[in-house]
Parts: C-alpha cells; sequence; structure tokens
C-alpha cells in the first residue's frame, strides 16, 4: 500500500494501477498531519472536508476513465500566499486574518482542474518577508529535521510540510529565495521557474517584477509534473508568457541517467568565500566534482555585479512592496481596526495597518516609500535598477559560455529559531545567492545537497538557467540527484533524525 513516503510519481504509478484511491492517499495525509503538524506548524488552515471531497471526485473521474492527468488524485498543499476560493487566505498577517477570497489564482485553478485535492495552506512569513518563517503573525514553521531549528522562508510551511511527508507536493512563491532556501534548509526540492512562466494571477503580490509560483517536492521528477501542471499562458496576468514548453518530466526522465556528457557547467566566483559555511561549500565542491566525473565540462565563471544584487532587490522589492500594500486601507480586506470616538477614515487606516502589520513588513514599507520619494528616486530605486541591468547582463555573458550556473542554494544550513530575528541583515543574507535570479528572471532550482554541518544538517545546490530554458534545470537537477543516491545509498530525507524515529 502506498502511504505518505513515496514520491508523487509513485502515488501517480500507484492510482494507475488501482493499487490505492486518491481517498486514502488524502486521508493517510490528513492522518500524518494531525500527528505532527502540531510540532512542525506548517498548516494555517488544513481543509479536510474539501480534500477529501476533491479525493472523492478524482476517484469518481477514475473509475469512468475520465482521468485528467498524471497527478490526478495526488494531494498537495499550497502556500497561503495564493488565493483559495472559499478558503481563508492570510499571507502569513493579521491584516488578512478571516478573509475568504471570492476566486481562486490560476495555479490553484489548474491544481484543481488537474485533480489534486488540496489539503490546505502553508505557514509563511508575512507577505513572504522573511527566510525563516518567523515573521508569520500566526507562529513559525519549525524545521522537521531539527524542530529548534528555522524551515526557511517565506515558504518554510511548504518545505516542511513536504519535508515531514505532511504533503507530496506543495506550491510555493520566489521573490528572492524562498522556495529555494526552505528547500536547502529542509532537504527538499525546489524550483523557481522562468519570471512569467507561471501565472501570478490571485497571487497576492509582493513584488510584482520578482515573484513567481513554484513546486516545492522530494524528487526532481516530481518537481517536473508539478510544474507541468501549473505552467502555461495565462491571459489574466499580463507577464504571463506564452511560449510553447519542452517537456520537464521527460528532461528530468533524461537526466535521471546521470549523464551529463556535453553539458557546460559554470561555477559562480562570487558565492563563496566569507559568509559561506565551509561545510555547505564542501559538500557544494564534491557535487560540482560527481558532474565532472559524470561527463559535464566545468568552468569557473565570474558575474561581478551579483555582489551588489541584494543592494538592489532591498531598494526594488521594498519599492514595490510598499505601494502593493497601499491596498490593505481597512476598506477592502480583512482587518478593520475602529479608535475609539469618531475616527476619520485616515485614523481608521493607520490603527489598521499599525494593528495589522508586523515589523518587518512595516518596516519595508517605510524603506520602499523613502526610496521611491521624488527627492531620493534616481539616488536609490533609479540606481538599483541599474544594477539590475548589470545583473542581467552577467547572466547573458556568462549563458554564452556556459548552459547552467550553480551555486550553493543558501550560505548556511538552518539556523537556530530566534537567532537572526532581531538582526534584518543577517536575515537577509540567506538570499545571497538566490536573488540575482529573481532580478533577472531567469530560473532556478535547489536540489538536496548533503549534510553540511556537525549537526547533520541539510544544504542545497543551486542551478540556474537561461529564462525559458527551465528544462535544463530538470536534466542537471535529475542527474545530480542520481549521482548523490548513489553516493548516499539513498533518499536523504531519510535521514532526517526527526522523522526517522518511531513516528515514521
Ligand atoms: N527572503 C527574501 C525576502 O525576505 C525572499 C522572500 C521571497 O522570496 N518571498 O525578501
Amino acid at each position: 500500500m502506498t502511504g505518505v513516503h513515496a514520491t508523487a510519481a509513485a502515488m501517480a504509478e500507484a492510482l494507475a494501477d488501482g493499487s490505492v484511491t486518491s481517498v486514502a492517499l488524502t486521508e493517510a495525509h490528513l492522518e500524518r498531519i494531525s500527528t505532527v503538524d502540531g510540532d512542525v506548524h506548517a498548516f494555517l488552515q488544513v481543509d479536510t472536508e474539501g480534500a477529501l471531497a476533491q479525493a472523492a471526485e478524482s476517484d469518481a473521474r477514475r473509475e469512468r476513465g475520465e482521468v485528467r492527468g498524471l497527478l490526478d488524485g495526488v494531494p498537495i498543499a499550497v502556500k497561503d500566499v495564493l488565493t483559495t476560493k472559499g478558503l481563508p487566505t492570510t499571507c502569513g498577517s493579521k491584516i488578512l486574518e478571516g478573509w475568504v477570497p471570492p476566486y481562486d489564482a490560476t495555479v490553484v485553478r489548474r491544481l484543481r482542474e488537474a485533480g489534486l485535492p488540496i489539503l490546505g495552506k502553508t505557514n509563511m512569513d508575512e507577505f513572504a518577508m522573511g527566510s525563516s518563517t518567523e515573521h508569520s503573525a500566526y507562529g513559525p514553521t519549525r524545521n522537521p529535521w531539527d524542530l529548534d531549528r528555522i524551515p526557511g522562508g517565506s515558504g518554510g510551511g511548504s518545505a516542511a510540510a513536504v519535508a515531514a511527508f505532511e504533503a507530496p507536493l506543495a506550491i510555493g512563491t520566489d521573490t528572492g529565495g524562498s522556495i529555494r532556501q526552505p528547500g536547502a534548509v529542509t532537504g527538499t526540492v525546489g524550483v523557481k521557474p522562468t519570471y512569467g512562466g507561471v501565472s501570478r494571477y490571485g497571487l497576492v503580490a509582493l513584488a510584482n517584477s520578482l515573484d513567481q509560483a513554484g513546486p516545492v517536492t522530494r524528487t526532481v521528477l516530481d518537481a517536473a509534473l508539478l510544474h507541468e501542471v501549473v505552467a502555461g499562458h495565462d491571459p489574466l496576468d499580463s507577464t504571463s508568457i506564452d511560449h510553447a514548453w519542452p517537456s520537464f518530466t521527460d528532461a528530468a526522465r533524461a537526466g535521471a541517467a546521470g549523464d551529463m556528457s556535453g553539458v557546460r557547467v559554470g561555477v559562480i566566483t562570487e558565492m563563496s568565500g566569507d559568509g559561506w559555511q565551509p561545510g555547505v561549500l564542501a559538500r557544494f565542491r564534491e557535487s560540482v566534482d560527481l558532474l565532472v566525473q559524470a561527463g559535464a565540462e566545468v568552468v569557473e565563471v565570474s558575474c561581478p555585479s551579483f555582489v551588489h544584487a541584494m543592494a538592489a532587490y532591498y531598494l526594488i522589492l521594498p519599492a514595490e512592496a510598499s505601494s502593493n500594500l497601499a491596498k490593505f486601507d481597512a476598506m477592502r480586506y480583512g482587518l478593520r481596526v475602529v479608535p475609539e470616538g469618531d475616527p476619520s477614515a485616515e485614523e481608521v487606516m493607520r490603527a489598521t495597518r499599525d494593528a495589522g502589520f508586523g515589523d518587518e513588513v512595516k518596516r519595508r514599507i517605510i524603506l520602499g516609500t523613502y526610496a521611491l520619494s521624488s527627492g531620493y528616486y534616481d539616488a536609490y530605486y533609479g540606481q538599483a535598477q541599474k544594477v539590475r541591468t548589470l545583473i542581467s547582463r552577467d547572466f547573458a555573458a556568462a549563458f554564452e559560455r556556459v548552459d547552467v550556473l550553480v551555486s550553493p542554494t543558501a550560505p548556511t544550513t538552518a539556523f537556530r529559531l530566534g537567532e537572526k530575528l532581531d538582526d534584518p541583515i543577517a536575515m537577509y543574507l540567506n538570499d545571497l545567492a538566490t536573488i540575482p535570479a529573481n532580478l533577472s528572471g531567469v530560473p532556478g532550482i535547489s536540489v538536496p545537497n548533503g549534510l553540511a554541518d556537525e549537526d547533520g544538517l541539510p544544504s542545497g545546490f543551486q542551478v540556474l538557467a537561461p529564462a525559458l530554458a527551465d528544462e535544463r534545470l530538470y536534466r542537471v537537477g535529475a542527474a545530480l540527484e542520481t549521482l548523490h543516491e548513489k553516493a548516499w545509498g539513498g533518499p536523504l530525507l531519510d535521514r532526517a533524525p526527526a522523522l526517522t524515529g518511531a513516528d515514521r
């Protein structure tokens, strides 16, 4: 009987050969959630009734021979930043407490149309601002590898749900690394697709020019399967690309042979040195050696502007966020705080925004409003946009020489809860390696890259490809997965202590 520890691809096969039903699979995951989520807190909402109803529909469709696709009947968790019709969507913020969207995000609609039962909504840093999920107004998510550690952020809920076998698949969003960095620190796979490859309609915007939704899974093939479900042109998103994507699953299956001959790999010079944990770098170099042994041609590639990526990001992101968050004005959505007496509309807005937004959100609204103000626009926002162009030029030059660029996904393994909470800069540094891809719109994947510190915590290996060449992530990611499994003798997640105990 296929249980929660199977891959999504294996679950899909079991559904197809009739050895399991979607209802049984969905029940098993709901059971797993009720057993472990009190500790992990990956979910903000669990939709037991809705998920079981969708599972029953999937089983009925299968009986009638009307299966909608490979993943029909495989359950999934969705980050709480995507709107779900009839199911609360909070973005991890008090300001949206109790808001029930009247419509589905396109990604969610596609999941429903493909028949994936939605288990619930996952925890996140408020409005996706953070690298640890500690900025959630509803309390932090914990890393299944060590419950005293952070699961990464902002999509720590999605990554932890998948790492703790509460869901075989999840959707995350990545504005500066929020799919890939949680993937790295929880030993899961995370993909940020090419900007515009997956619709942003119904994704509550953090920074429109950077946000992209994508898969969070335990294997590269599972990510490819899910990516194929959610990708595609959407007339409701003006930045959505109309492109004939090649098969991501074919690329993953080809890559799984572990043959890298003919693939040119560039190691980004700037992503090592000070601030990078030695174990993370050591695992990274070992994986590069595995790629070389598998036939890849590896060269070092310098991308000199990448060292300015974080500074540019923390001007562009707050600028866009401050403008996006202006719509939470106490009139249209969620929370409304009415001060005593006869308050003006402005006083209601002020009281609501003061009570509804957390410190990190307020910090970025102030930063963004400042950067956009008339006297400072050229010096800050305008300058940051120029840096963004330089970063895209570095990518363009690099991709003339190599097919993919690689680096560690995050500079460190999972840190302890509370360790960086009062130090915004230390928190921001987690995304050093992931931010350039968002600034330039190129796709990236993080694959589990071995245990990288004395506490046995996981790290991630990042692969970046040119825009529209997402299939390369699957080719190289799957190859590395195969090479790793040979080297480690099995999937990395099997070695997660909090998951390998009696409850497994
Ligand atoms: N950690 C980064 C930030 O705080 C990235 C967030 C994200 O990708 N949503 O902005």
